[in-house]
């Protein structure tokens, strides 16, 4: 065969895939020293507990166990079901149901490792029996601003994707992703999924892709893990997403925000269990140009609204629910509470979208 052209390519490709060290040696070895010398270990996470808190705290599980250690998982209330297929998650302790086995658990331990949370009051109840213990209790967390005083040790994260990939940066730091198994992948890796809505937002660091990799390694299938989160809706809570933007949202389109209710007796209605709301306050965002999205949702069990806010780039949500909604978080995901009415909450809301008009109309 006669080519009348020829390539001549020297094609030298480097790949340099290394994860950066954000655990400095000093870190590391404080960490290790509490992992190799505990015995009975505690590992909690905030109320509510999400995938980024359930993901940390029972992958932190699987590594410890395989060290054989003696390690519970106790968390504040109940998680929801989309979050039920990891290993182990049957053998989460319920503080609210089990208060007399999660004193005498939390009463044994000799090591509390805090997950995905950056003050005590986001355990609620539970951060009473937990603040008394006699443990060593260390902190690992992405939120900004955390209250370092109750802990014996922080790591502390704000610009990290989630907890989960602060759990393994401190395992490989102490060179122990050897360790980390099968499930644990399964479990960080849900974690980072969840807390960066499928990698859609601060998961930019090419760090978050380079431990994903890692876990692929251990064999863990992320198109499964992706479906048994996303794709676990009953029907009700299917139409439940259909009512709330049908019947319920309301749009300001020159603000670029919007904001919508939802009462105790519209979610019987819908058969409401926790966690049906996730995920919803994410939605109007996919409106072109929106930059901030609000929930406002009675509680079930106190008399409370409890507030959820999204919003996109440099617009600090977080700002917006520490000044009107009695809360924080994340720059764009973030929340809050409200004592009073529905009917207030609507006015505290558009007092909101008022005081960040300038920011809004952008
Ligand atoms: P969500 O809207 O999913 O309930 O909460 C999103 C994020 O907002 C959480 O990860 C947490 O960081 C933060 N957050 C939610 N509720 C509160 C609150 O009452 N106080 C503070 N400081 N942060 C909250
Ligand atoms: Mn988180």
């Amino acid at each position: 065969m006669i080519c009348d052209f020829y390539y001549s390519i020297s094609l030298v490709t480097k790949f340099e895939i290394m994860l950066k060290q954000k655990i400095n040696s000093q870190e590391a070895a404080a960490i290790k020293k509490y992992f190799d010398s505990c015995k009975n270990v505690v590992v909690t996470a905030h109320t509510s507990p999400d995938g980024d808190a359930i993901g940390s705290c029972l992958g932190l599980y699987e590594y410890l166990k395989r060290k054989g250690k003696n390690v519970t998982v106790i968390v504040p209330n109940y998680f929801p079901d989309f979050l039920h297929w990891m290993k182990d998650a049957d053998k989460v302790v319920l503080f609210e149901r089990q208060k007399t086995l999660s004193y005498n658990i939390i009463n044994m331990a000799d090591l509390i490792c805090c997950l995905d949370f950056n003050e005590m009051s986001r355990i609620d109840e539970l951060a009473l029996p937990i603040s008394k213990a006699k443990a060593k209790k260390i902190l690992i967390d992405h939120h900004l601003n955390p209250n370092k005083s109750p802990f014996d040790f922080v790591i502390s994260r704000p610009e990290a994707s989630s907890t989960c990939e602060l759990v393994f940066r401190v395992l490989d730091a102490i060179g122990g992703v050897d360790q980390l198994t099968f499930a644990g992948a399964e479990d960080l890796y849900a974690g980072m999924f969840t807390d960066t809505g499928g990698f859609s937002f601060n998961s930019n660091e090419p760090d978050v892709f380079v431990i994903i990799s890692e876990l692929l390694r251990k064999g863990i299938d992320k198109d499964l893990i992706n479906r048994r989160i996303n794709n676990n809706f009953s029907p009700d809570r299917l139409r439940l997403v259909g009512y709330v933007l049908y019947e319920k949202l309301q749009v300001f389109p020159d603000l670029h925000a919007s904001f919508f209710t939802m009462t105790k007796e519209e979610l019987a209605q819908f058969n409401y269990l926790k966690g049906d709301m996730e995920g919803i306050v994410n939605m109007p965002l996919q409106i072109k140009g929106h930059k901030l999205s609000i929930s406002l949702r009675e509680d079930t069990e106190k008399p409370v609204i409890r507030v959820s806010a999204r919003s996109v780039d440099d617009l600090p949500c977080n700002e917006i629910c520490a000044q009107f909604f009695n809360g924080g978080g994340h720059k764009n995901a973030s929340g809050g509470t409200l004592e009073c009415s529905m009917e207030e909450a609507i006015e505290i809301t558009k007092k909101a979208f008022e005081a960040w008009r300038e920011e809004l109309i952008k």
